[in-house]
C-alpha cells in the first residue's frame, strides 16, 4: 500500500507527494487544514529567522531583519512577544507631584493594578465632590432666593450661572490632580506587548506632552494628565518593532538608542514652543527587545552606533526571498491559504484546486527553476482577492477560477502601466508583428519588477566622415554603445564592411518612456546592426533577449518569464531567449500555446532564426560560426 503520514492533522499521500502540487495533501478544501496556535509556527520558511527569533526571545536579545517587504518580518517580531514571558508584565502611572508640578511622578505596579488604583482614587473623588456640590447647591439657593428680591434679578441670574460655572470648574480640578494617569495599561494583555513603531514620529515613539491652552488661571489641566506613553514606553517587556530603521530621523535614532541603554526614558513635550516641553516626567521604564528591519541599503543609512548596539546585544539575519520547492513545502503552502482564510475571517475557504493553483502562482513568482516565492504579503493578498471574488459571488469555496480571476485583477500598478502601453502601441502600430524589415527587431525589457514589454530596436548603418560612432537616443544609449562594441568585433572578422568607418545609428523605438530598463538587450542591437549592414531583412514575428559576449555567445538574462508574456501578449509567434535561462521560463498556461519558444547559445543562432533571405543567411551564419569559432580559439589562445 502507499506510504501514509500526517501533516497539518491532514493524512498525506507520500507516495504521491513528489508529483502531486499540494505535496500529497488529502484534502477537499483548505477548511481540513489545521492551523497551529503560535504565531511562530504559522511561520513559513525563514528557518534561520525563525531559530533566532527563539533564541533571543529566550535570551531577551534585539534582533535586525534584512530583506525583501511582505516576506514575514513584522511577523516574526509580533511572535517573539508571544515566546515573551507575560509575569512581568507592568502597568505605569503618572502622579501629579506637589511639590514640582512639570515633574510628574511616575509609579510602576503589577498588570491590572493600575485600572483599580485610578478606580479607587476615582470613587474617593466622587465622594468629595458629592459634598461639595451638595454645599454648593445650598450657596446657590441663598444666591438666588436673595437675587429674587432685587429689581436686577436678571443680572444677578447670570452672575449666579458664573459662579456656578467656575465652582464647578475649580471643585473638580482639585480632584483631577490626585487622580493618577494610567500611562501604560497591560490589564487584558494575553502576551507581551508588540509594538510596531514603523513610521513612527517622535512623539508617537518617545512618549509626548500635550499642549495646554489654558495655562494658568485655575482651568489648565495638570501637566501628569497630558503625559502620553510612546511605543518605546508601551513596548516594556515586550517588542518594539521598526521596519524601515533608516527612516527614523536621526535625532530620534539617538534618543532609541539611549532608552535602548538606559532601559527607562523620560517623557516630555516633543513640540519646543508647546507648554508641554516645561514638562518632563521622571524616567518611564522602557525594557523591551528591539526587533529592527529594513532592506540592504537601510542598513547603511542606519545610524551607525545604534546598529553596533543592536549587533553587539544581538542577532542580525537575512530574510530569504524564495525557498526550495518540496512536497513538505507545498503542503506548508496550503497550509497558508488556511492561515490567510483565517485570518481574515470572511472568506471562504478554498479547493484543492484553487489551492494548486496558488502554488503554481507560488513557483511562478519566484523566478527560479523548484522554487517558491517567500513573498507572502503579495501572495496573501491574493489569496483575499480570490476570496473576495468568491464571496461576492456567495459562493461556499472559493474555485480555481476565482484564483485566475484575482491573478487578472491584483496586479501590480507597472504591469498595468505595461498593459496601457501595449494598447497604445498598437494603435500606432509600434509593434511590427509580420513581414520582414531591414535593421528592425523587435527587443524584450522588464518595466518595473514584474512586467514585461516588447521594445522594438532600430538600427542604420551610414558612411562616417571621421572615425565611426555609435549615436543612440535616449536613456539606452550607454547599453546600446556597449553591444555595437561587443557585436563590432565579431562582425569585423567576418564583414567585409568595416564598421570603424561607419555611423552605427540605434533607436529604441518608443524607449524611455516609463522607467524601460533596456538592459540584456544586446543581441538585439547586434542583430540590428548585423542585419542593417548586410541589408539583410528581420523576421517580425519575433522577439528576442539575451546579453552577448565579445565571442558570440549568448549569455543568461533577468525576467525571461514576463519578456516571454510580453511577446505572445503582443501577438508574435516566437521569442529567442538565452539557453541558459531555459530553466527560468515559467509562464501561464494561457500563453504555452500562443508563442513558441527558442533557446539558443550563439549569436549564429539567433540569425539563423531571426534572418529572412535563405541563400545569404545561410552564408552569413555559416560564416559566422567558423569566424566566432577562430575568435573563440584566439581568445583561448591568447
Ligand atoms: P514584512 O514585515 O517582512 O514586510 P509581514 O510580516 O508584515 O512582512 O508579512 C505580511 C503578511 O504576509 C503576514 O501577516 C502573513 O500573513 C504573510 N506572511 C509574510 N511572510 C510570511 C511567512 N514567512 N510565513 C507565513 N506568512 C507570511
Amino acid at each position: 500500500g502507499s506510504d501514509v503520514s500526517v501533516d497539518a492533522g491532514v493524512e498525506v499521500d507520500e507516495e504521491a507527494a513528489e508529483e502531486d502540487l499540494l505535496g500529497g495533501l488529502k484534502i477537499e478544501s483548505s477548511a481540513d487544514i489545521e492551523v497551529p496556535d503560535r504565531l511562530v509556527d504559522q511561520v513559513i520558511g525563514q528557518d534561520t529567522a525563525r531559530d533566532i527569533v527563539k533564541k533571543a526571545a529566550k535570551q531577551r536579545r534585539h534582533v535586525m531583519m534584512i530583506g525583501s517587504p511582505g516576506t514575514g518580518k513584522s511577523m516574526l517580531a509580533k511572535a517573539m512577544s508571544q515566546l515573551l514571558p507575560k509575569e512581568e508584565l507592568q502597568d505605569v502611572l503618572v502622579y501629579h507631584n506637589p511639590d514640582d508640578g512639570n515633574e510628574p511622578k511616575v509609579r510602576t505596579v503589577p498588570a491590572g493594578k493600575g485600572e483599580q488604583i485610578v478606580e479607587a482614587h476615582k470613587e474617593e473623588a466622587r465622594k468629595r465632590n458629592q459634598m461639595r456640590t451638595f454645599l454648593m447647591w445650598i450657596i446657590i439657593a441663598i444666591v438666588i432666593g436673595y437675587s429674587l428680591l432685587i429689581v436686577q434679578q436678571i443680572l444677578l441670574g447670570i452672575l449666579a450661572a458664573g459662579v456656578i460655572y467656575l465652582a464647578f470648574r475649580y471643585g473638580s480640578r482639585g480632584n483631577d490632580a490626585m487622580i493618577p494617569n494610567l500611562l501604560v495599561s497591560n490589564a487584558d494583555q494575553q502576551t507581551a506587548p508588540f509594538e510596531d513603531a514603523t513610521g513612527a514620529h517622535a512623539g508617537a515613539l518617545l512618549g509626548d506632552v500635550r499642549h495646554d491652552p489654558f495655562q494658568s488661571g485655575g482651568m489648565e489641566t495638570p501637566s501628569h494628565d497630558r503625559v502620553e506613553a510612546g511605543a518605546i514606553h508601551k513596548a516594556n517587556k515586550g517588542v518594539l518593532f521598526i521596519d524601515e530603521i533608516n527612516t527614523l530621523d536621526i535625532r530620534s535614532q539617538q534618543k532609541l538608542m539611549t532608552a535602548i541603554q538606559e532601559g527607562e526614558f523620560s517623557i516630555t513635550g516633543q513640540s519646543e514652543r508647546s507648554s508641554g516641553a516645561m514638562v518632563q516626567t521622571e524616567p518611564v521604564p522602557c525594557d523591551f527587545v528591539m526587533v529592527a528591519a529594513g532592506n540592504l541599503d537601510a542598513m547603511e543609512n542606519m545610524h551607525p552606533a545604534l546598529r553596533s548596539r543592536i549587533k553587539g546585544y544581538g542577532y542580525e539575519v537575512y530574510m530569504d526571498d524564495t525557498i526550495e520547492d518540496n512536497p513538505e513545502m507545498r503542503r506548508k503552502y496550503a497550509r497558508f491559504v488556511a492561515q490567510e482564510v483565517e485570518k481574515d475571517g470572511r472568506l471562504p475557504h478554498f479547493t484543492e484546486d484553487a489551492i494548486e493553483e496558488l502554488i503554481l502562482e507560488a513557483q511562478r513568482r519566484s523566478g527560479r527553476k523548484e522554487h517558491l516565492t517567500l513573498k507572502l504579503r503579495d501572495l496573501g493578498g491574493l489569496v483575499r482577492v480570490a476570496g473576495d471574488i468568491a464571496r461576492s459571488e456567495e459562493k461556499d469555496y472559493t474555485e480555481r477560477d476565482d484564483v485566475l480571476q484575482a491573478k487578472r485583477r491584483s496586479r501590480s500598478i507597472e504591469q498595468q502601466l505595461a498593459d496601457n502601453y501595449i494598447e497604445r502601441r498598437k494603435d500606432y502600430e509600434l509593434t511590427v508583428s509580420d513581414g520582414d524589415v531591414v535593421g528592425r527587431v523587435n527587443g524584450l525589457a522588464v518595466m518595473g519588477e514584474d512586467s514585461g514589454i516588447v521594445l522594438p530596436v532600430m538600427a542604420e548603418v551610414t558612411p562616417s566622415q571621421g572615425p565611426g560612432e555609435v549615436i543612440a537616443t535616449g536613456q539606452l544609449k550607454e547599453m546600446a554603445e556597449e553591444a555595437v562594441q561587443n557585436v563590432s568585433a565579431i562582425i569585423k572578422k567576418f564583414s567585409d564592411e568595416d564598421i570603424s568607418e561607419k555611423d552605427v545609428h540605434i533607436q529604441f523605438v518608443q524607449a524611455g518612456e516609463g522607467g524601460v530598463d533596456g538592459d540584456s538587450a544586446s543581441i538585439t542591437v547586434a542583430t540590428a546592426v548585423i542585419s542593417a549592414l548586410e541589408g539583410m531583412p528581420v523576421t517580425q514575428n519575433i522577439a528576442m533577449t539575451g546579453s552577448l559576449s565579445v565571442r558570440g555567445d549568448v549569455l543568461p538574462v533577468g525576467g525571461v518569464t514576463h519578456k516571454i508574456e510580453a511577446a505572445a501578449k503582443a501577438g508574435l509567434d516566437k521569442v529567442i531567449i538565452p539557453a541558459a535561462n531555459e530553466q527560468d521560463v515559467m509562464i501561464e498556461e494561457e500563453y504555452e500555446e500562443m508563442i513558441e519558444i527558442i533557446p539558443v547559445q550563439h549569436i549564429s543562432e539567433v540569425l539563423d532564426v531571426a534572418l529572412a533571405g535563405e541563400t545569404e543567411k545561410d552564408s552569413l551564419v555559416n560564416r559566422l560560426k567558423s569566424i566566432t569559432g577562430q575568435a573563440l580559439e584566439h581568445e583561448v589562445g591568447r
